[in-house]
């Protein structure tokens, strides 16, 4: 169908689109509704983990489409114990409340952390978070965040959430005082322009938080679920956090959110938390899906190694063209392009012919590439030789 014949108008705007629709995919390609086809980089924003309309997946959700789609979150359903049994077995986690989305999800970890501290630290409430963090598009979300200018769109912010600088422990020590109940950072920041916490940082946190008796919160919503080379970020820095959220991937593209936390810090009480949607068996069993295929024997090896691929290959290129280097881990990698064409690069990749890439300029300067986990060499060698005739002609 023509781009004129959709009823396009009838979408409140939020943000500028190009003037295609989505019609399918499969794996690492999307296509639109002139039949051009594209190697997707984006993957629903580092969502679709397994890439478009997975095998596994739909096999998934027909078979539990026709069992069960909601019974109430007041009843216990078979996929939702599942999954969280699969999730507490693969991490240092014991409980699992699942969510519709990653802002969801944290606004459930803020309210644990909020519950903990009125429970066990005389009222404590205010959660340090970091610059250029994103943790959502809710109101207390998008006060958590520390993204430049959301402090003023929808005025006044949720109070409580003091900023610190990423791997910066000083930055952190400076804001704890005797109302401080969290940490809550992104393993690895994503929306801000995949910036890691090294090692050295998280350990450190781990320890402040440790000596101040307060909680530290992982926000996995982008890093988690295999995307950084390992099932979750923070197993890259040998810590155990209290507290972790996921999103994006471990739904592999269909709702899912989860609030994960130790035993001991588990404290909400009857109505204190819920959701109409929350822990559906339609989406859990798509989770449960997910999961199993990304704890298969060899599959999160198969990320590391192909992550190492992509990152020699920007080192190439950065090289070549004279770029500032790349960075980040497994899956979720940056180019850093040191000038500001981040944005014409991704609109000229688009509208290449006869196939196009979807990439995403994270911030202006630099390129951030999230494919399908089980993206293949051969496709992230197509993906760098589009990239490089999309570089000749600007
Ligand atoms: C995307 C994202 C969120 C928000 O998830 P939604 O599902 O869009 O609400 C939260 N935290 C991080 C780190 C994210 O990348």
């Amino acid at each position: 169908m023509n781009f004129n014949e959709y009823p396009i108008d009838s979408l409140m705007y939020i943000t500028n689109r190009p003037e295609i629709v989505f019609t399918h995919g499969k794996g690492s390609w999307i296509y639109d509704n002139n039949g051009k086809r594209y190697l997707d980089f984006i993957q629903g924003w580092a969502v679709n983990s397994l890439g478009h309309c997975n095998d596994g997946m739909i096999e998934a959700l027909n078979s539990q489409a026709k069992l069960l789609i909601n019974p109430s979150p007041a009843f216990y359903n078979e996929q939702m114990a599942k999954l969280a049994g699969l999730l507490t077995q693969h991490s240092c986690f014991d409980k699992v409340f699942f969510a519709n989305s990653g802002a969801e999800a944290n606004e459930g970890a803020i309210k644990l952390a909020r519950k903990w501290g009125r429970k066990f630290k005389d009222g404590a409430f205010e959660i340090i978070t970091f610059d250029h963090s994103f943790h959502g598009r809710t109101l207390a979300t998008m006060s958590a965040s520390g993204k430049p200018g959301w402090d003023t769109i929808y005025a006044p912010q949720v109070p409580g959430f003091p900023k610190a600088e990423l791997n910066d422990i000083a930055s952190v020590e400076r804001l704890i005082n005797a109302k401080t109940v969290a940490v809550m950072l992104e393993p690895i920041q994503g929306e801000g322009g995949v910036i890691p916490a090294t090692r050295e940082f998280m350990q450190q946190l781990r320890e402040l938080t440790k000596q101040h008796n307060i909680l530290l919160i992982v926000d996995e919503v982008q890093s988690g679920c295999g995307r950084a080379g390992t099932l979750f970020a923070y197993q890259l820095s040998g810590i155990e956090p209290d507290i972790m959220t996921l999103g994006k991937g471990i739904g592999g593209g269909v709702p899912l959110a989860a609030l994960l936390s130790k035993a001991e810090i588990a404290v909400f009480e009857a109505g204190d938390q819920g959701g109409t949607y929350n822990g559906n068996p339609l989406m859990t069993a798509v989770g449960y899906s997910v999961i199993s295929q990304l704890t298969a024997p060899g599959f999160l090896e198969g990320v590391r190694s192909r992550g190492e691929y992509l990152r020699t290959k920007l080192l190439e290129l950065s090289e070549e063209r004279g770029f500032k280097g790349e960075r980040g881990e497994g899956l979720l990698r940056a180019l850093l392009l040191g000038k500001d064409i981040g944005n014409q690069i991704v609109e000229k990749a688009r509208e290449m012919q006869p196939d196009g890439v979807l990439l995403n300029a994270a911030r202006p300067n630099l390129l951030r590439f999230m494919p399908a986990l089980n993206v293949t060499t051969e496709e992230i060698d197509q993906m760098l030789a589009m990239l490089r005739s999309v570089l000749d002609s600007l």
